[in-house]
């Protein structure tokens, strides 16, 4: 079979590859799309290997069933599902809590192993994957599924770890509207009652927030948290959500969160936000306000995800291309050229 994989530092090769072999707890699923995260840039740009073997990269994978392992009950060959990315040990403390995005085997890291970073991804015609890992999503397109797996899941905890915030009259910034960014605007129109502001450097990506329930968007430059704490009587916005996470979004989230408020951390761009402990009059972090550093997301939170695009509540805006293209998708996402998620068709 086909598989796109990272074959060194920052080296990307559309190989031959074997199909894998299964256990008796797993399936082997014949993938029918694979989204493109911006975390898979992120990984390219890691100036060592992950592992010693090529990686096949892809962590938002839909599929059908090919081939079940010979202990797994309830489930047919033919059925369809996404893929839960957290492949948690499903017996610790945080697993059995339903936490499994934390899960504690995963040691202080706290990742559990997920597709595409240490076992073989989905951006490849088949994957295994342990079967408790399959999540049904009934009739619902390949496309529209596979990004349900990261850019909607993650999304949804991070909201719904905030959702104490999001009552009437309040408001949530979502700064960076690319994959993630578009759909946590749908999310929030969809499940809280919160004016949503969009921040983002593009023009498009603000039309595309708009174009999905958000009441405004601020073009990201020194004046933004001046714009947003006008709209917001001086007081800043309860929950602001970063699906960039760079030194300048991280300043923009403290001198822009209500007292109180909630910031919730997603993008991986390593920036650091400033909070000292200090009384905080004028642009500093406010009394009160909280940060979460936001990891994935849980099953549960995949399953309502899953429910939310089955009614039509959430659309994934996608850019369709072969796997073989997967090279020159991977470009236009590092330079801002995708609206929504990019996602790969083996
Ligand atoms: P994306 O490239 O699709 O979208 C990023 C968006 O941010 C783009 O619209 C871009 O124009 C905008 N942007 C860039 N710089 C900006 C700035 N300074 N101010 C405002 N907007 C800016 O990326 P994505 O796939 O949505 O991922 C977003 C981030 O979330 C990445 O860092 C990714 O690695 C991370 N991520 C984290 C988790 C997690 O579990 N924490 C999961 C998935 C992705
Ligand atoms: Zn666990």
């Amino acid at each position: 079979m086909r598989a796109l994989q990272l074959t060194g530092p920052g080296t990307l090769e559309l190989r031959e590859v074997p199909v894998p072999p299964i256990g008796p707890d797993d399936l082997l699923l014949r993938v029918g799309a694979a989204g493109i995260c911006h975390s898979d840039l992120h990984v390219l740009e890691i100036p060592f290997r992950l592992r010693e073997d090529p990686l096949t990269l892809g962590h938002e994978i839909a599929g059908t069933v090919e081939r079940i392992g010979e202990r797994v009950t309830g489930r047919a060959v033919g059925d369809r599902g996404v893929v839960y990315l957290c492949w948690s040990c499903g017996v610790c403390r945080e697993c059995v809590r339903g936490n499994e995005n934390v899960c504690l085997a995963a040691g202080r890291a706290a990742m559990p192993p997920c597709p595409g970073l240490g076992p073989d991804g989905g951006m490849a015609e088949y994957i295994r994957i342990p079967a408790t890992a399959f999540v049904p999503i009934g009739d619902l397109d390949f496309a529209q599924a596979a990004p349900l797996a990261d850019a909607a899941l993650t999304s949804y905890h991070a909201i719904d770890g905030a959702r104490d915030q999001l009552r009437p009259g309040a408001t949530a910034v979502v700064i960076g509207v690319g994959g993630l960014g578009h759909v946590a605007v749908q999310i929030l129109a969809a499940t809280t009652a919160a004016r949503v502001i969009a921040v983002d450097v593009h023009e498009d990506k603000l039309a595309l927030a708009s174009a999905h329930g958000a009441a405004e968007g601020l073009l990201a430059d020194a004046g933004t948290a001046a714009a947003i704490l006008d709209r917001t009587g001086g007081r800043g916005a309860e929950a602001v959500f970063d699906f960039v996470g760079v030194d300048q979004t991280a300043r923009l989230a403290v001198e822009c969160v209500a007292p109180n408020g909630a910031y919730r951390m997603v993008g991986l761009g390593a920036g650091a936000p400033e909070i000292t402990a200090a009384p905080a009059g004028g642009p500093g972090w406010p009394w009160g306000a909280t940060v979460r550093k936001s990891y994935g997301g849980t099953k549960s939170d995949l399953i309502e995800s899953v429910a939310l695009a089955r009614s039509g509540r959430l659309r994934v805006e996608v850019e369709v291309f072969a796997l073989d293209d997967g090279r020159e998708a991977l470009d236009r996402l590092a330079n801002g050229r995708i609206r929504g998620r990019a996602v790969l068709i083996p």
